[in-house]
């Protein structure tokens, strides 16, 4: 598995804490504001495993918890053993995904080897190539698939949320859009954007939402799903 990072202590919901949270390295996507770290074009550790599991053998029993996190966990295909050996050592798992290997989440859930997923809606359909880095003419595939990791996490027992993060680059109606796609659902999480280390310029004028405005639009759309919630950004260095 390549790693990108290890956050060593941290605060997650839903699960026993306190966790850690890996970041692989590598993702899909092309976000125009993520950390080029994060990109497809730099799939290669910076992190040892070797490094990582004795970090977690040491941790045992105070730590519960382990965030598997990116750029994109799902693009690398010795996830499932990476997951198993965490699991073997005792720990909790939640994992972040950006939903766009349905096929691959269907086998993690089968095996038993998450505890949590975190599923990443970026935007409207309509939006999501402009926000991802891609032309909206190829994006059909693409939604077809984060539509089918959607429909698996609701369709499963396991416990699961889905998140956005909320910056001024979605209107309201872009996430009254959102709200309309992805309802009914377990948990629905807001994060407010953080603008620190945007790569692109031309997403520099993109700000958080105020406190007031965020708290104004999740009260209007909780009651289409069992819990929604505002949650800060809390990790480095995938604020997305
Ligand atoms: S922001 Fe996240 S999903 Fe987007 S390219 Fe970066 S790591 Fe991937």
């Amino acid at each position: 598995m390549q790693l990108a990072g290890l956050q060593k202590f941290t605060l997650v919901e839903g699960l026993p804490q306190p966790a850690c949270v890996v970041f692989s390295a590598g993702c899909n996507y092309q976000c125009p504001w993520c950390n080029h770290t994060n990109r497809l074009d730099s799939v290669k550790s910076k992190l040892s495993e070797k490094y990582f599991w004795q970090f977690l053998q040491q941790q045992q029993g105070k730590l519960k918890t382990c965030v598997v996190s990116g750029g994109e966990p799902t693009i690398q295909e010795d996830l499932p053993r990476f997951l198993q050996k965490i699991k073997k050592l005792g720990y909790r798992v939640r994992l972040d995904t950006n939903g766009s290997n349905p096929d691959l989440l269907a086998s993690l859930i089968k095996d038993n080897l998450v505890d949590l997923v975190s599923l990443d809606i970026k935007s409207p359909k309509g939006k999501y190539g402009y926000l991802i880095g891609f032309a909206e003419e190829s994006m059909h595939y693409l939604l077809e698939k984060i539509n089918q990791s959607l429909m698996l996490l609701k369709n499963s027992r396991l416990n699961y949320e889905i998140k956005t993060t909320i910056g001024t680059f979605l209107t309201p109606q872009d996430v009254w859009q959102i709200v309309h796609w992805i309802r009914p659902a377990k948990k629905y999480v807001l994060v407010n954007f953080r603008s620190q280390g945007i790569s692109q310029n031309s997403f520099q004028i993109f700000e958080p939402y105020s406190d007031e405005k965020l708290v104004s639009l999740k009260e209007k759309i909780a009651p289409f799903f069992d819990t929604c919630e505002i949650r800060e950004s809390m990790f480095v260095p995938h604020n997305f």
